[in-house]
């Protein structure tokens, strides 16, 4: 598939975590059309059919700002939790998430990769372009069970915070 040099231009301007999908998205648009190369329309149109929603995800003019939270858990207790309390939690607004209204969203839920929490700064690097206001650490990194509390949760607190983002400890308990 050749791009002309406004469509490359153009889908430059997408952010690099999409950029990928993106290109595959306006390819896949032009292919059905039965062409073969890719114009700055071409991108604009995917743009607005399959990407814009993953770049702001429907804040409009006048409307409230939705609050963007995320949770990051401990990648050992992943291996038998689905994640359902911590999700159960949220979507009834309960526990660690009473404070929470209706224009509330979750934008990320991840484990932190394993000791001592290796990919919690780069994901949260990526979640900060898309409005992230709020991480909770799972109950899971908090409690002495089945699974020791977590040994790195004060550091890996700290450096979420010092990226600008509250955190809160607990998500079901
Ligand atoms: S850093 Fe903490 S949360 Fe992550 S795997 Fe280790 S114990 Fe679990």
């Amino acid at each position: 598939m050749h791009w002309t040099e406004d469509a490359l231009k153009q889908i430059e301007k997408a952010p690099a975590f999409i950029r990928g999908m993106a290109k595959r998205a306006v390819e896949k648009e032009v292919a059905k059309s039965g062409r073969e190369e890719v114009t700055e329309a071409d991108v604009r149109a995917a743009y607005e059919k399959y990407i814009k929603f993953a770049v702001n995800s429907g804040e409009g003019k006048g409307q409230e700002k939705t609050t963007k939270i995320a949770i990051v858990r401990c990648d050992t207790v992943a291996e038998v939790c689905p994640g359902i309390a911590c999700f159960k939690a949220f979507n009834h607004r309960k526990l660690a998430f009473e404070e929470y209204g209706d224009n509330t969203e979750i934008i990320g839920f991840f484990t932190c990769g394993g000791c001592p929490g290796r990919r919690v700064p780069r994901l949260v690097e990526k979640l900060i372009p898309h409005g992230l206001d709020v991480i909770h650490l799972s109950s899971c990194m908090m409690l002495d069970d089945d699974y020791p509390r977590c040994p790195h949760k004060n550091q890996i607190k700290k450096i979420i915070e010092k990226k600008g983002i509250r955190v809160i400890e607990g998500t079901h308990h």
